[in-house]
């Protein structure tokens, strides 16, 4: 078994919003913007297409504004908004390291990128740009973790990256139970199944629909973006049982 798996061509990278905002509590951390558009863009340098797909919990969540008594439509649609904000910031970020990038949003909003389509998508991507895509599905009461398993299965992506704050999965919690164990790999139904808490349901069934394996890593460990997106065997796998 080989440490690398040379077949990776096209990925979906779905960052948090959250991975973003460093220790600030809040909004973009320069820093962090940085580090993570370098190891994106040296990924891309080695020859393998990528759409990123980037959160809003660092500017806000329809959720939380609902609970604060926000009608939740309008809560949601800030918070697609608020993915649009942190993939015009890593478009920046790109562009001033010369990395060739498109942001492309799900519901109109002409002034400020091109509105996404599946065959636009892959014509950017074909023509060695870094995809950014913004305002999840484009619709209330999804997430950017189910707009990144949708994203992938229409461009056929072989792989979709959950970057966490943690290395992947445990069988416990680690920080309570000593004995906890890491599971390098995990079939869909056993997320599903036991409502490990590391992506919603929708998407762990979108991507168990479409055979798309999902690798749940720590992006706060720098290089690990890199190391992930060139296809290392880093973080835990989930995928059909069996799967390599
Ligand atoms: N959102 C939505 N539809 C989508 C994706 C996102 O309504 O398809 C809204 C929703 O309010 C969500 C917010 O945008 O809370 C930010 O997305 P998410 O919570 O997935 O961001 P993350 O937690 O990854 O930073």
């Amino acid at each position: 078994m080989s440490d690398d798996d040379p077949k990776l061509s096209r990925v979906v990278l779905k960052l948090s919003g959250e991975a973003l905002m460093g220790k600030t509590g809040y909004g973009i951390d320069h820093e962090i913007l940085n580090r993570v558009a370098s190891e994106i863009s040296e990924a891309g340098n080695c020859g393998v297409q990528i759409a990123v797909v980037l959160g809003g919990g660092n500017i806000c969540r329809g959720v939380s504004l609902n609970a604060d008594g926000m009608d939740r439509v309008t809560g949601d649609i800030m918070g697609m908004l608020a993915t649009t904000i942190n993939c015009l910031a890593m478009s920046d970020a790109l562009r001033r390291m010369d990395v060739p990038n498109r942001v492309l949003t799900a519901g109109e909003m002409k002034k400020a990128a091109e509105t996404y389509y599946r065959d636009r998508a892959l014509e950017h991507l074909d023509n060695g740009e870094i995809l950014l895509l913004a305002g999840g599905t484009g619709s209330p009461f999804f997430t950017t973790d189910t707009a990144a398993a949708l994203r992938a299965a229409e461009i056929g992506a072989d792989r979709l990256f959950k970057a966490t704050k943690v290395d992947g999965l445990y069988n416990a919690d680690p920080v309570h139970d000593p004995n906890a164990r890491f599971l390098e790999k995990l079939g869909y139904d056993e997320v599903l199944g036991n409502r490990l808490d590391v992506m919603d349901a929708t998407a762990v069934s979108l991507c168990r629909d479409n055979d798309i394996p999902i690798v749940v890593f720590n992006m706060t460990k720098p290089g690990n973006i890199l190391k992930a997106l060139k296809g290392a065997r880093i973080g835990s796998m989930i995928g059909e049982e069996g799967d390599d």
